[in-house]
C-alpha cells in the first residue's frame, strides 16, 4: 500500500548517561513509519520523551545502528552522509530562540543557506521567501537587529532560518509554546500554509492535540518513552477519557463538549472545531 517511508523509527530505544547511576530511560522502544507529504503530531506530556524523538532526526544523539532510517537509510550506518540528512530535514527546535546566531534578522536567516555553499544571489532569495512566508516581509525586516523583536517574532526568525534551508521535511519541537492564544493560532496557520505550498512532509512536537488538531492529520502519542495511540486525528480524539488522563491538554471544542456531555450526552467526541460544536449544538437546541 505504501512505499518507502521518508523518515523511520524502528524500536527506536534511548537512555541519557546510560552506564552511569543517573542512567535515563527516555525512550522505550518507539516504532513509527512517517510517509512523504504526511503532517504527523507527536504529542505527550512533558517528558514523555518528544525531543529525544526529534533529536535523533537531528543526528544529536549517539545512535545505534538499526534504528532511525531516513529513505530507507540507516543514518548511524557508518559512512552515510549526514550533510545529506541536513539539507532534507529541517528542525525547529524547542525553544527556536536559541537557534538564532546573528544580530541582524537578514543575516541570521542566510546563516544556512550560506554554510550551505548557495551563492550569494541565491541566498537572497531564500531570505526573501522565507522571511516572507513566515509574515516577517523581508523588505521591513531584513535590516533589523534580532534583540529587539518580540518573542513571537524571533521565534518566526528561527523557523525562517530553518526553511531557508528548503528542505522537504520540517520538524518543529513544540512550536506555540509561551506564544499567546493569537499568537499560537498566526504560527500554526502560517505552518499550514507553508507545508501546502512547499507540500511538506511535516513532523509537530506538543503537549498540546490543540495545536496538534489545526495542523496535522495523524496523531502520535507518547508516553513515558512508548507510543500508546497512533492514529488518523478523529480517532485519537475519540479517547478523550485516555488523553485527559496522559495529562494532554486537548482541543478547546472538544474540552467545551465533554463539559456539555452531562446536557447533551450524545454530542459526539472527535469534534475539531468550534465551527463543528456550534452546529452540534444548534441541532440539539433546535433552530429558534
Ligand atoms: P519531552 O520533549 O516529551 O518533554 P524529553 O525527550 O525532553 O521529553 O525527555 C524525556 C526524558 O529524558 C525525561 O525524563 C528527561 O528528563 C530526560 N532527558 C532529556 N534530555 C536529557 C539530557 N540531556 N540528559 C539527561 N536526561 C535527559
Ligand atoms: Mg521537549
Amino acid at each position: 500500500m505504501s512505499g518507502t517511508p521518508i523518515l523511520e523509527l524502528r524500536d527506536f530505544r534511548y537512555t541519557y548517561l546510560e552506564g552511569t547511576p543517573k542512567a535515563n530511560e527516555a525512550v522505550r522502544g518507539v516504532s513509527l513509519e512517517i510517509q512523504p507529504g504526511e503532517r504527523v503530531a507527536i504529542v505527550g506530556p512533558t517528558r514523555s520523551g518528544k525531543s529525544t524523538v526529534v533529536d535523533s532526526f537531528a543526528h544529536l544523539l549517539r545512535l545505534k545502528p538499526g534504528q532511525v532510517f531516513f529513505e530507507g537509510e540507516d543514518v548511524a550506518a557508518p559512512g552515510y552522509d549526514r550533510g545529506a540528512l541536513r539539507r532534507k530535514v529541517g528542525i525547529v527546535f524547542q525553544q527556536p530562540e536559541t537557534q538564532i546566531v546573528e544580530d541582524v534578522v537578514g543575516a541570521d536567516v542566510a546563516f544556512g543557506p550560506t554554510s550551505a555553499g548557495s551563492p550569494a544571489e541565491e541566498t537572497r532569495g531564500r531570505v526573501e521567501e522565507s522571511l516572507d512566508g513566515v509574515g516577517l516581509p523581508y523588505r521591513d525586516f531584513r535590516l533589523r537587529y534580532v534583540y529587539a523583536l518580540s518573542g513571537g517574532q524571533r521565534r518566526r526568525v528561527a523557523i525562517a532560518g530553518v526553511l531557508a534551508m528548503r528542505t522537504p521535511v520540517l520538524v518543529l519541537d513544540e512550536p506555540t509554546a509561551g506564544l499567546d492564544p493569537r499568537g499560537r493560532r498566526e504560527l500554526l496557520d502560517l505552518l499550514g500554509r507553508l507545508a501546502d505550498d512547499r507540500k511538506l512532509t511535516l513532523v509537530v512536537c506538543s503537549a498540546s492535540l490543540q495545536d496538534a488538531s489545526l495542523l496535522c492529520d495523524r496523531v502520535v502519542v507518547l508516553d513515558e518513552g512508548r507510543v500508546v495511540m497512533d492514529g488518523p486525528l478523529r480517532e485519537v480524539l475519540r479517547r478523550d477519557e485516555d488523553l485527559v488522563r496522559l495529562d494532554i491538554t486537548l482541543p478547546e471544542p472538544i474540552a467545551a463538549a465533554r463539559e456539555l456531555r452531562h446536557l447533551f450526552p450524545d454530542l459526539p467526541e472527535d469534534l475539531t472545531t468550534e465551527d463543528d460544536l456550534e452546529r452540534e449544538l444548534v441541532q440539539r437546541l433546535g433552530t429558534p
